[in-house]
């Protein structure tokens, strides 16, 4: 049922609102909708917590825990890291292999490494 949140979706999807269960909200309107049924429902707001990873999805507070333990855009960003610090490191790897010193010449970055270790 995350999915119906995510941001990817089609914006003629339809979303219930989290403040009112009756009212099926087309995704691309949906971040507008919220602001607006928000108004209309301040007790309803003041009982659901925003995710910190995906501003649309409004939670009930007592689950939030568990949707931010599942949240499918925190595994987004996870996986993002994840993939920047791999390919970083892949990256580095590529450069240090490649990598052949100079004949001859001062190679500045080998200076900076040993001002750095020395
Ligand atoms: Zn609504
Ligand atoms: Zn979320």
């Amino acid at each position: 049922m995350e999915e119906s949140y995510a941001d990817s979706m089609d914006p003629e999807k339809l979303i219930p609102c989290p403040y009112d269960k009756n009212h099926q909200i087309r995704a691309c309107r949906f971040p507008y909708h919220l602001i607006k049924c928000r108004k209309n429902h301040p007790e309803m707001e003041r009982q659901l917590a925003t995710c910190p990873f995906n501003a649309r999805h409004q939670v009930p507070r007592e689950e939030i825990n568990i949707h931010i333990s599942s949240c499918d855009d925190k595994r987004c960003i996870e996986e993002d890291i994840v993939n920047q610090a791999n390919s970083y490191r892949r990256e580095e790897a590529k450069i240090l292999s490649a990598w052949q010193p100079p004949p001859c010449e001062e190679d500045w970055d080998k200076g900076e490494a040993a001002r750095l270790l020395f």
